[in-house]
């Protein structure tokens, strides 16, 4: 049976005949399926001074590439829905100051065509995994997708949901696991490592963890980053911010400044002892 979805994974089913997804995708200039590549930054966007504070500290540490939300897809109207198109300048100029690439969250197909001039990688969240029309136009792109796991979506689904993407002639995926919602309460979601390990061993796919997400926890953060590593992913997506208590969204699972340093810092322990190096800009 495993066999078989494996072979569904990688069917050149694309109009494009035999097209295969690419085992390393560029980020700007940041390989991601090889050296292990960390992406760090705050769940939303807040203010240019605050993501510079970030970027730079983020970089200190080895982080080799930003995230932030502008569009934030919150579970209640009335929560921080995000800077939107308001943030366009605000990404521009600390990806000047710093050279990093930058990755973040499309929500709508109509973002698209101005998103693509600032961010290096489109996120599809994973409110959006099942969004057929979105991941169809974001086929017809050329810039890397990275496509996180639905919290309900069995691995088929996640994988068969990249296949739309490759439909479209883009081969520039990447999975990222994000925790599913099970039985369980005590954390946010359940951090499902075993399909970290499954695609990596199955399908061509590179495949970072978000252990932000994975956990909800910011204590768990740390050990369960280091166990992603251990499982073989190939990156990180993790949520970072010099104030956490006060941050606009998600700050109960986001590290400060130090505790990331410090887990870089384990990162890269762990990863020398796994014959793996640490991706350094
Ligand atoms: C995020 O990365 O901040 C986010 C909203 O993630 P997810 O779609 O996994 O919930
Ligand atoms: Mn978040």
């Amino acid at each position: 049976m495993m066999e078989t979805m494996t072979e569904k994974a990688f069917a050149p089913n694309s109009s494009k005949g035999s097209l295969r997804p690419a085992n390393v995708v560029h980020i700007g200039k940041i390989p991601v399926g090889k050296d292990f590549a960390v992406f760090a930054g705050p769940c939303s966007l807040e203010t240019e001074s605050l993501f510079l504070e970030i970027a730079n500290s983020v970089k200190q540490s080895n982080a080799v590439g930003l995230r932030g939300g502008m569009w934030k897809l919150r579970t209640s109207p009335d929560a921080f829905q995000g800077l939107g198109g308001d943030a366009f300048s605000l990404v521009q100029s600390v990806k000047n100051k710093t050279a990093m690439p930058f990755v973040s969250e499309v929500t709508d197909p109509r973002q698209i065509e101005n998103l693509a001039e600032v961010v290096d990688c489109f996120q599809v969240g994973s409110r959006n995994m099942y969004n057929y029309a979105l991941l169809k136009e974001l086929g017809q792109t050329k810039k890397p997708v990275l496509l996180k796991r639905a919290f309900s979506a069995k691995v088929d689904e996640w994988v068969k949901a990249a296949e739309y993407i490759l439909a479209g002639g883009n081969d520039q995926i990447i999975l990222c696991e994000r925790g599913i919602r099970t039985f369980e309460t005590v954390t946010r979601n359940t951090f499902d490592l075993n399909a970290v390990a499954w695609i990596k061993a199955n399908t061509p796919f590179p495949v970072i963890a978000d252990p932000s997400h994975g956990t909800g926890v910011r204590s768990l953060v740390r050990p369960m980053a280091l166990a992603a590593a251990a499982a073989g992913a190939d990156g990180l997506l993790i949520e970072v911010h010099p104030d956490p208590a006060n941050a606009k969204s998600d700050g109960y699972q986001t590290l400060n400044l130090s505790e990331f340093s410090n887990l870089m810092k384990q990162l890269e322990g762990l990863l020398n002892s796994l014959d793996r190096q640490l991706l350094k800009m």
